[in-house]
């Protein structure tokens, strides 16, 4: 177990709106890491809140909380990765770039394509895990181990009984 190193990225609402998923699976690409789960979705309120519980009570929570859900775009969706390799939380942090878009190195992710919106938003398209630590607990958060094409961490069989899941009709 935890043999691969791993990272969650998620590509945010604007990323999305933007176009930008080409340019972004190069740079992963071009890393040498390796896709091993993804999911499209609208990032659910309480799951949000679960990421970025690190910054609760910052003056920017609420608007980055809404950035994450689309509430400033037509496109709400999200595009949820993890890609696995050597050194892969750090290859990734280096291809996002610095968290503000305005003071972001040019080639990273948020400095070529990330900007400030006039109420103060950092729309950096892409969010990347800190560290090895925050990269577990939010693949934890965002996946199922039956969604994640690796063994990336120690799982245990439960018989959930009772449990309501969406199958094929
Ligand atoms: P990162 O996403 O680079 O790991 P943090 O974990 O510090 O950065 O912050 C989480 C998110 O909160 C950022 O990606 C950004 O959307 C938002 N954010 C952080 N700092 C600010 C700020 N000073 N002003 C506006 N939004 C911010």
């Amino acid at each position: 177990m935890g043999k691969k190193q791993a990272v969650l990225i998620v590509v945010k609402p604007d990323g999305i709106s933007k176009g930008l998923l080409p340019q972004i699976f190069t740079r992963l690409n071009e890393a040498g890491l390796e896709l091993v789960a993804a999911r499209v979705l609208q990032v659910p309120r309480v799951l949000a809140a679960e990421h970025y519980k690190h910054i609760r009570g910052k003056p920017f929570y609420e608007t980055t909380i809404r950035h994450l859900l689309g509430v400033y775009y037509k496109n709400k969706k999200i595009l949820a990765m993890v890609y696995c390799g050597a050194g892969a939380v750090r290859k990734c942090r280096g291809l996002a770039g610095a968290t503000n878009p305005e003071g972001a190195d040019p080639d990273s992710i948020r400095g070529a394509y990330g900007c400030v919106s006039s109420a103060g938003v950092f729309e950096n398209v892409i969010h990347v895990s800190s560290d090895k630590k925050e990269a577990e607990r939010e693949i934890k958060l965002w996946f199922s181990p039956e969604e994640i094409s690796e063994n990336l961490y120690k799982i245990k069989a439960k018989i959930l009984k009772s449990t309501k899941k969406q199958v094929w009709a």
